[in-house]
């Protein structure tokens, strides 16, 4: 407030005398009373800091670079939110799903999902390591979302509305990871991916649901679940131009991968 000039800088107001810094001030009228006791205050300080003749410049406190990105921030709010530093993820990300499907896709690679056999390998004390929707084999990652004769059923159905009916998808890398399928496309392995991705995340959220809550597991349900879906948001993500049409998703979502050619021609 005593200030003379507002808009004085650092440079102007703090000298560096034989490495001291020294207070060079131009105030309107002398400190007084408890203004006295806040110069002494700032002097103290003052004698810990030493400025130099370089331009001021920002630094980013939370990295030891000093320098923001958008990436060290997103890896930041990562790590407080979900417990993992991307930075150590290989799994690359996919535009057309929300982040906590992509945060979930990367914990079943990495078998960070609690399915029975990994708690039980962590010590966990459970009555049974047992799969609880076939009740016959170790609930492992790949059974859990995989192998399981329950959602092998839904896969089987998801290969055939995505007419990939030539793959099998046989463990969690190819659910996840694995880019077969649309290999002339990139646009359709992102869908393709995205919806593999999609699928997984509904299929471990009905396991939970039948786990926790009691509730059926319902086939049928799930398949309608997915599809929905991974319509909105699939189609949330697209740019306009490459919009899509519901009734196009749910006939033949490769429609949109890889339109044959001379369409227009057909009617
Ligand atoms: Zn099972």
């Amino acid at each position: 407030m005593l200030e003379s000039h507002k808009e004085a800088t650092v440079a102007d107001r703090i000298l560096n005398v034989h490495s001291n810094s020294i207070g060079n001030w131009d105030w309107s009228r002398a400190p007084s009373g408890r203004a006295t006791n806040e110069l002494t205050e700032l002097n103290n300080l003052l004698s810990t800091v030493s400025t130099s003749d370089r331009p001021d410049s920002w630094k980013f406190s939370l990295d030891a670079s000093g320098i923001f990105t958008t990436s060290t921030m997103s890896n930041l709010i990562n790590t407080l939110k979900y417990g993992i530093n991307s930075r150590n993820l290989s799994l690359p990300r996919n535009k057309y799903v929300p982040q906590k499907v992509f945060i979930f896709s990367w914990r079943v690679i990495q078998l960070k999902i609690p399915v029975r056999y990994e708690l039980d390998k962590k010590g966990t004390d459970l009555h049974t390591i047992l799969c609880p929707l076939c009740d016959q084999h170790i609930e492992t990652v790949d059974h859990a979302l995989i192998n399981c004769q329950k959602v092998a059923s839904i896969w089987m159905q998801l290969l055939g509305w995505w007419n990939q009916n030539s793959y099998t998808i046989s463990n969690i890398n190819e659910a996840i990871i694995s880019d077969q399928g649309f290999s002339h496309n990139s646009t359709g392995q992102s869908l393709w991916q995205a919806t593999k991705w999609i699928t997984c995340y509904i299929l471990w959220k009905h396991r939970n649901l039948k786990v926790f809550s009691g509730k059926i597991w319902n086939p049928a349900m799930i398949i309608s679940e997915i599809q929905t879906q991974s319509f909105s948001w699939i189609s949330n993500r697209s740019r306009k131009k490459t919009s899509i049409a519901w009734h196009q998703w749910l006939l033949n979502p490769s429609f949109y991968v890889a339109p044959p050619p001379n369409r227009s021609g057909v009617g």
